[in-house]
């Protein structure tokens, strides 16, 4: 890093990018390659002793690549950083670095459904078993870590539900006991939360989401401290865990309007949930950026700004078709999964398989993602899908 910037506003502009080692052109640009030329032999034995650091071969990353990585993890106030090729890849490949058989992992339950599906399908055929834990443990987590515990992993706030975590209280028990902590921290991005800060040892993002921030790419990041780099290196390299040239582009192009697309999101997100919390129908709305949100304090305390993705919570008596009447109508939110793109998006949620430690016993749960349309046209589309449900109670 040439200069380093307190502001991410700025950070996010400067990082990653060197314009004169490519003839002045602003963006690091798509540079595709397999094979790498060396000069000598000998030139080929120093790229193979830092293969993780400098171009030897395309699966490990061409200079935009390790520019985008470093741009991440600088960002980010962590070491350094691997991209993968989706979020999910970023996660099974950062958890497979850490355990063996034999080992057990602590996972929050309010994990993104898929991070649960590998530990549970595919990491206990290899005999790591995985202890799901409430999100609101905090210190109490120390009681809950056995002997053979190598990874306490947090989501905060947790998928589909919104939870926080006390990510300091978890990390320094974790610590004591010399267990590895990783955080999946997509919702708040490097912009809203600074993991190194608060203990993680390696953090995950689902690039995917704002990095990309244009619903048109798939990419995972994990950004580690300095003892976390070569296991995760070596494991995101061993599965072959590479992104694609234009994928990259685009990530790293995302990256430059991620801060000012995130005020909005999440500006946007806050206006659609005051309006909400206004219905009848509404019991809650699920984000720690709200002053009422049971998680607000510690998000306060720890976290710089939230994002435009939220839930809220539907009187119980309320049946799947006045939720399908609701969706359907919406115009402007379109159904489907993922988020962090610049639309605006809705998403009923089914909580029966994802939860196990806790038990999710109040209404439906709907989850939205506040596009940077302008908000009143998105309040018009969630009044007009209201009255409609209404009208199919
Ligand atoms: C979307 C998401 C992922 C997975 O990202 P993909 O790129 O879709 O594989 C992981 N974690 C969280 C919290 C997510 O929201």
């Amino acid at each position: 890093m040439k200069q380093k910037f307190d502001h991410p506003d700025t950070a996010v502009l400067h990082y990653g990018r060197d314009p004169d080692k490519y003839h002045g052109v602003v963006n690091p640009p798509i540079m595709r390659g397999s094979t790498i030329l060396f000069p000598t032999m000998q030139a080929l034995c120093v790229a193979e002793q830092k293969w993780h650091s400098q171009p030897y071969y395309g699966r490990y990353g061409t200079p935009p690549t390790f520019a985008f990585e470093q741009a991440i993890a600088d960002l980010e106030g962590g070491y350094r950083a691997v991209a993968v090729s989706s979020g999910v890849a970023a996660v099974t490949s950062a958890l497979s670095a850490f355990v063996s058989s034999g080992d057990h992992i602590l996972m929050v339950d309010t994990v993104y459904g898929p991070t649960r599906k590998f530990c549970d399908a595919f990491l206990k055929r290899f005999g790591v078993e995985t202890t799901y834990y409430a999100p609101g443990v905090g210190a109490g987590i120390a009681e809950l870590i056995r002997e053979n515990t190598k990874v306490v992993y947090l989501e905060a706030p947790g998928s589909l539900t919104f939870e926080m975590q006390d990510v300091p209280a978890i990390a320094a028990a974790a610590k004591a006991r010399g267990v590895t902590v990783m955080m999946d921290n997509t919702w708040a991005t490097p912009i809203g939360f600074s993991p190194f800060k608060h203990g993680v040892d390696v953090s995950i993002h689902a690039g995917t989401k704002y990095i990309v921030g244009h619903s048109d790419a798939l990419l995972g990041v994990i950004v580690t401290n300095e003892d976390a780099f070569m296991p995760v290196r070596q494991a995101t390299a061993l599965y072959g865990h590479h992104v694609a040239p234009d994928d990259i582009y685009l990530a790293q192009r995302g990256l430059r309007t991620m801060a000012i697309r995130l005020e909005r999101h999440a500006g946007n997100a806050l206006v659609l949930c005051e309006w909400l919390k206004q219905q009848p129908e509404v019991t809650r709305v699920l984000n720690p950026a709200l002053p009422d949100d049971p998680g607000h304090a510690l998000w306060q305390r720890d976290f710089r700004g939230s994002c435009g993705l939220f839930g809220f919570v539907l009187r119980p008596e309320i049946g799947g078709r006045e939720v399908t009447a609701l969706v359907e109508s919406l115009k402007l939110f379109g159904l489907g999964f993922s988020w962090g793109g610049y639309e605006s998006l809705v998403l009923p949620v089914d909580l029966s398989t994802v939860r196990s430690a806790t038990q999710w016993t109040e209404g439906p749960v709907i989850r939205l993602h506040a596009g940077l349309e302008n908000p009143a046209d998105l309040l018009a589309d969630l009044e007009r899908g209201f009255s409609v449900m209404r009208a199919a109670g």
